[in-house]
């Protein structure tokens, strides 16, 4: 008796986009349908080697049959079937929260999404419904005495039926729909060259072999020019593993299909490396770097590490110990016949082949960014956009154990072109007489731009390097120098840079308003460590310079760090500008009001505070004294 079941509301919502999606890759249906059938066998095979009573040398295959006549193809697998309740819970829900978050996103956003991005979720076996009008699966498992059958048309519902099926694995049919004009020539999947060509594109390295009956026209023995045809099974896929062939055998086109496929994106990657390394270690890899980051990269979910084969058997998803942090975007895997297949997660950490590998592989990244930087400096412009974070992380990270290996892979603005720039190229153009190498940091390359503490610098027509990322100052101070040249902030302690005369002048200076600048500073009181005249000033009033240790920008980061302490702060020193005009009206006050410089002093260090970037402790009230100054000015 067939009984009918209701599909779960997300495999109803996924199926109605299936039948109805304008999705332009519905061959991939075949792909999804090969590659359930192979992990199917994957998972009996594995349960043989631990389970006396399945039996282990298996003729293990997939089976592709086409009916012209019916305009139905069938993949047929000798994998681990399904019992009654497996049919229910896997193709009755939607299972994989992938496909899930994806569901959620198309809700949110129904209209403008690009249906293209389902390729990127592999939504595997519902995905036949984009070609089918009908799906018949029929299944055993080894571990249930009867077999099922499912059927649905893709709507409401679904029915499974008790048969009479002997061999375990599963027998999937799929009833191509009608052809139709504007969409799509189903019928073009029943061709034998069609699935040939599918299989050889999606599917080639697929382990176990797929077979079809094909037929070909071969000459008779006996008459010349005459030919008859045969049919025969063919294997279609090469089964070697894309990562096993020889570079000279796989061209970029199949590397990207490869990653598209298997990592679940939808675009090719920025980068791909592909090694084969034999010697004292013997192992393939692949490694890409995707175009964009995984959304969930930075967050505390987020599982970094590469698939790891041993002779082409799948061992693990996801094997940190691959991956440094810093590299923690990339995707990949690695097969090597050095290591032992029941390999625990503990071995793992303490195995010495896999340390070496590891460490061969950062090295290969390393020299293959450095080539394209070199080579190629767009794309590589277009990957630290996107991951230079981690690079510069991978400075700072272990105190700086990595910084010479990856010193030259960071880069940052320079203030003169506003592009970025490595180091080696900033010390490379240094002025002659130029000790540092300056750098300013804040919130965008417009605020440092403007920076009254630049203008000094730009006057002396000295490069700065802009920092924007959190990172940046730490990473820098892990590095401390670049071809022994120390790294300067500009708004940190003094620069030196004024000639002999400029400095005596200061100084002359510094004496005569000495009353003065003791007393802004007591006004102040604790806010600040320091009031000075300034020697960076050229334009601007005022500017707020911290001591040389703890930077404003570190300060600040540091601050919003869990489990902060709030004690580490930046010394902070007033500048006032002795050329500026307001410099001298404090002058002239300090003679006729003393008591309304307490006032200025609060607004100067106020406006300094926030050319900094910082928040005013009490903004009431520095908009009240701004109203006082401008009503007193007015009358
Ligand atoms: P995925 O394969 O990515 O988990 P699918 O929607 O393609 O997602 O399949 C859902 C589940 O159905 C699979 O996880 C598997 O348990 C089961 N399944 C699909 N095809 C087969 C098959 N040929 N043999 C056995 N089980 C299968």
């Amino acid at each position: 008796m067939s009984q009918v079941r209701e599909f779960k509301t997300e495999s109803k919502q996924l199926l109605n986009l299936m039948i109805n999606s304008i999705y332009t890759h519905k061959e991939i249906f075949l792909r999804e349908l090969i590659s359930n059938a192979s992990d199917a066998i994957d998972k009996y095979h594995f349960l043989s080697l631990q389970d006396d009573s399945l039996k282990s040398d298996e003729d293990y295959k997939i089976e592709i049959e086409l009916s012209k006549d019916d305009k139905t193809i069938t993949i047929k697998d000798t994998g681990i079937g399904m019992t009654e309740e497996e049919l229910v819970e896997n193709l009755g829900t939607i299972a994989k929260s992938g496909t899930k978050s994806f569901l959620e996103k198309l809700k949110e956003n129904s209209e403008n999404i690009n249906l293209d991005i389902i390729g990127q979720f592999g939504v595997g076996f519902y995905s036949a419904f984009m070609v089918s009008s009908k799906v018949v699966v029929k299944t055993k498992s080894p571990f249930s005495k009867d077999g099922f059958v499912w059927e649905s048309s893709g709507e409401e519902t679904y029915s499974i039926e008790k048969i009479d099926k002997k061999e375990h694995g599963t027998e999937i049919t799929l009833y191509l729909r009608e052809n139709s004009e504007e969409d799509e020539q189903y019928d073009q999947y029943v061709e034998e060259y069609k699935i040939k060509e599918l299989v050889k594109k999606y599917s080639d390295y697929v382990r176990y072999p797929i077979m079809m009956e094909v037929t070909k026209q071969v000459p008779k023995e006996d008459k010349k020019d005459e030919y008859e045809s045969i049919t025969e099974v063919e294997t279609l896929n090469s089964m070697i593993p894309i990562w096993k062939k020889s570079k000279a055998e796989i061209t970029d086109e199949d590397l990207n299909q490869f990653y598209q496929y298997q990592f679940h994106d939808y675009e090719d990657p920025i980068k791909s490396i592909h090694m084969n390394v034999e010697g004292v270690l013997n192992y393939n890899a692949l490694i890409f770097i995707p175009k964009k980051a995984p959304y969930d990269l930075y967050s505390e979910k987020y599982e970094k590490g590469l698939q790891l084969y041993s002779k082409g058997v799948f061992i693990m998803d996801k094997c940190k110990e691959l991956v440094p942090d810093y590299l923690r975007f990339i995707k990949g895997l690695v097969d090597s016949p050095d290591l032992s297949l029941n390999i625990s997660r503990e071995m793992l950490q303490h195995s010495k082949q896999l340390n070496k590998i590891a460490s061969n592989l950062e090295k290969k990244i390393k020299n293959e960014l450095e080539r394209m930087l070199k080579n190629n400096r767009e794309d590589y412009i277009e990957f630290y956009k996107t991951y230079g974070v981690n690079i510069k992380y991978g400075v700072y990270d272990q105190f700086g154990a990595k910084k010479d290996l990856l010193k030259d892979l960071i880069l940052f603005t320079s203030s003169k072109t506003k592009e970025l720039t490595t180091l080696k190229e900033y010390v490379e153009r240094m002025n002659e007489d130029q000790e540092f190498i300056y750098y300013a940091s804040g919130q965008s390359i417009d605020q440092l731009d403007k920076l009254p503490q630049m203008e000094l610098l730009k006057d002396k027509d000295y490069e700065v390097l802009y920092f924007t990322d959190d990172i940046d100052e730490f990473a820098i101070k892990m590095l401390m120098q670049y071809d022994e040249k120390k790294f300067k902030n500009i708004t940190q302690g003094d620069l030196n840079l004024e000639s002999k005369e400029e400095k005596k002048e200061l100084e002359e200076k510094e004496k005569t308003y000495k009353k003065l600048l003791k007393y802004i500073k007591d006004s102040l009181k604790d806010k600040v460590s320091e009031v000075k005249l300034s020697s960076r000033l050229k334009d601007s009033a005022v500017c707020l310079v911290s001591k040389d240790d703890v930077s404003f920008e570190m300060e600040k980061v540091l601050s919003v760090m869990p489990g902060a302490n709030q004690n580490i702060k930046a010394q902070r020193v007033l500048e006032i500008n002795p050329n500026h005009q307001l410099f001298q009206a404090l002058e002239a006050l300090f003679e006729k009001d003393k008591k309304q410089i307490k006032q200025y002093a609060d607004l100067l260090y106020s406006q300094a505070l926030l050319i900094e970037g910082f928040k005013l402790e009490d903004p009431i009230e520095f908009s009240n004294k701004m109203c006082e100054l401008m009503i007193k000015s007015s009358k």
